[in-house]
């Protein structure tokens, strides 16, 4: 129900943003930590990544936006082809936060090619990349500036096959599309202190565990990761997506 029901969130995000800044955290967008985990310069800093995955209802960034330069903080945003906005991803390229890929090419490849395990997965893994790199050229050219970071999405058939979407990411596959990296890279994942994400109501976070709590801890490494779906409800967006999901759940379980 909270699909529809749920109330506008977007005074928590200003909340915990200011309580953030309050207590002396930085918050950077990925770009910029990347820079400080290269060079071993995270020791003693008190830092907070925010990740919005853009799995749905992209408008909703404006407001993200909004809060975002009443602070005078940027952020990183990843959107998948299915929530490509143009003027908006422009809005994120130029207001100087990471606008970024959210790419699934193993997930829409097994779902469209009916691919039941991993191996036969793995056996395709060369087309996988292409469609990849065919992709986001396409997205690069749209949106009329360079693509620099990417972030794996997550799809039923992931956990179907046991296989995330960021297998399919090798240092080639970076270097041939000049990216400087994938948000699941261990200059990432294995510097933070938690990882704080957003779910359904009436959870809201995973474990319970808000960004307010994670700062009252005062962890030194905050990556907080949230959709727009957990932060209002938009009808169209999320019967879409749960449309979207049934028939692609039908399809490829009962071919
Ligand atoms: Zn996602």
């Amino acid at each position: 129900m909270s699909d529809y029901f749920l109330k506008n969130r977007i005074k928590e995000y200003d909340e915990f943003i200011k309580t953030a800044l309050e207590n002396n955290y930085s918050i950077l967008p990925h770009s910029e930590f990347y820079k400080l985990a290269k060079t071993k310069q995270l020791e003693g800093k008190k830092i907070m990544l925010i990740r919005h995955d853009i799995d749905s209802d992209p408008h909703y960034c404006m407001q993200w936006l909004k809060v975002e330069k009443k602070y005078g903080i940027r952020t990183s945003y990843y959107f998948r082809l299915c929530t490509i906005n143009i003027e908006i991803m422009q809005k994120v390229h130029d207001y100087g936060s990471d606008c970024g890929y959210h790419y699934e090419e193993i997930a829409d490849f097994a779902k469209k090619n009916i691919l039941k395990n991993r191996i036969e997965v793995e056996q395709q893994m060369d087309k996988i990349r292409e469609l990849f790199t065919q992709n986001f050229s396409d997205l690069e050219n749209k949106i009329g500036f360079k693509i620099k970071s990417i972030a794996s999405h997550g799809d039923f058939v992931n956990k179907v096959l046991n296989l995330n979407n960021y297998v399919l990411v090798n240092t080639d596959l970076l270097q041939k599309n000049k990216i400087d990296f994938e948000c699941y890279q261990s200059e990432f994942v294995s510097n933070y202190s938690i990882n704080v994400s957003d779910c359904v109501y009436p959870d809201l976070y995973k474990q319970r565990i808000s960004p307010i709590d994670a700062i009252q801890k005062e962890l030194p490494i905050i990556h907080v990761l949230i959709h727009p779906r957990h932060w209002r409800a938009n009808w169209y967006w999320n019967t879409l997506e749960n449309i979207k999901r049934i028939v692609e759940g039908i399809r490829y379980k009962s071919a």
